[in-house]
């Protein structure tokens, strides 16, 4: 028998295949074009960071911190991988002391891990696109940010209906807080256990339950909104009106409260029909007392994260490369050395093409069934005969014309023509 047994990648942690790749990287390459074209700046940073980092940002009374995360011991030193983004970036920007240069336009894009019950649109390593604006304290800001997702929602043909809130201020938040936990110590036999224990913790997440048990009891319970300060109540009516100024529609959801604790103000979710209980495609929101409880100056801040794997799977964009490509197919030594000269000149010429360089110094035949198996628009073959009179073949694999025979000098402009 034999003992190669092969190994597995972990649950919850997928390769992106050659096959999958190229949906992805388009996804990416067009919310990085938008943002950019915002006047957003890319920001990168480390997969692990210090685990106080996330329990100061993130709250220790959430579903993140008390059983998400890999955090490990090292040295003296307990450390984790990032379960998201913002704590890392406000850590960074506190760090190089970034909002001295003014407001802070930042985006990213990387893995975030997270111990899950792995399912559909939920896995264990995901990757998030992220934004996070510092220095911006009226909502103009979340208007924007709230466009651009609508901006890529619209591009990549995806069809998500916004959901919007206001926590308010803290202190109208923990005012709020009082009346809540009223409100469910009455009811306390209504509660499931995860209910009862953060009616201690943190009563706020209780609104954020997935128990569909839950569902009438949340509904009938006193509404933030409801309670908001009077400068929290004015900037959601102001928030409202730049969407209606730019043609975005939402629906207020009361029990919008989002897992993470550092949220205060906006905040908002895109959800899709599509994914069942893994709809949300995009959840963000104002924190702007975390710069300062991490340590750096009072900064208002505001943000979103964009779940990828999520969106890859409900985009309807056709994503079909369009690019001409050729195969170069040579036969001796001498040939092979032309069609690796030729390929280095095809790209200096920097036309818009795809080359494959076949490197197999296999016969013609099989480098032909090599070039059908790419699909690719065109065979340019070089022989012996080719080498001897500085020309190349060039032959349509998808059409019936005839090949034809061009000079070296001449294969650049030819190419031109054909694109
Ligand atoms: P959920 O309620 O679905 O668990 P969340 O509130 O934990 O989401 P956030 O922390 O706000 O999610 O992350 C922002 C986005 O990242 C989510 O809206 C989702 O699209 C994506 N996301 C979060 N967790 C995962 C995961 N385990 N696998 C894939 N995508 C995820
Ligand atoms: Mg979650």
């Amino acid at each position: 028998m034999s003992n190669k047994q092969s190994i597995q990648s972990i649950r919850g942690m997928s390769d992106l295949l050659p096959q999958d790749s190229s949906q992805y990287n388009s996804i990416k390459k067009i919310i990085t074009d938008i943002l950019i074209s915002y006047g957003y700046e890319y920001i990168r940073t480390p997969l692990v960071e210090k685990t106080t980092v996330f329990h100061r940002a993130i709250g220790e009374v959430t579903d993140i911190v008390e059983k998400e995360m890999y955090s490990w011991q090292d040295g003296k030193e307990n450390l984790s991988l990032r379960p998201e983004g913002t704590a890392g970036v406000v850590r960074a920007m506190i760090q190089s002391n970034l909002p001295r240069e003014g407001v802070q336009k930042l985006f990213y894009h990387g893995a975030m891990f997270r111990h899950e019950r792995p399912q559909k649109g939920r896995y264990r390593q995901f990757f998030q696109f992220g934004v996070e604006v510092f220095g911006v304290d009226n909502v103009k800001i979340d208007a924007e940010l709230i466009a651009i997702t609508a901006r890529i929602w619209k591009t990549l043909g995806i069809d998500a209906i916004l959901e919007i809130n206001s926590l308010g201020s803290n202190v109208a938040r923990d005012l709020y807080k009082v009346k809540l936990v009223e409100y469910f110590a009455e009811n306390i036999e209504l509660l499931d256990e995860d209910g009862k224990r953060r009616l201690k913790t943190n009563p706020l997440r209780i609104l954020d339950s997935k128990n569909p048990d839950l569902t009438g009891l949340i509904n009938s319970a006193p509404k933030l909104i409801d309670n908001l300060d009077d400068k929290s109540e004015q900037e959601f009516k102001d928030l409202l009106q730049y969407l209606d100024s730019i043609n975005i529609k939402y629906k207020i959801n009361p029990t919008l409260v989002r897992g993470l604790d550092y949220y205060n103000k906006t905040v908002f979710e895109w959800v899709s029909t599509e994914l069942g209980a893994q709809g949300t495609i995009c959840a963000g929101g104002r924190y702007d007392s975390l710069v300062e409880k991490m340590g750096g100056n009072p900064t208002p801040a505001i943000g979103f994260a964009i779940g990828m794997e999520r969106l890859n799977l409900i985009t309807t964009k056709d994503f079909k490369q369009e690019i001409t490509s050729i195969y170069l197919i040579a036969s001796s030594k001498q040939a092979q050395l032309k069609s690796s000269a030729i390929c280095e000149q095809i790209i200096d010429s920097k036309l818009p093409l795809i080359l494959y360089n076949d490197c197999s110094f296999a016969s013609f035949k099989s480098q032909f069934k090599k070039a059908d198996k790419k699909r690719t628009d065109y065979a340019l073959i070089i022989g012996d005969f080719e080498v001897e009179n500085f020309e190349v073949v060039i032959k349509p694999l998808k059409s019936r014309d005839e090949q034809i025979t061009i000079k070296d000098t001449k294969l650049i402009d030819y190419l031109k023509q054909i694109l």
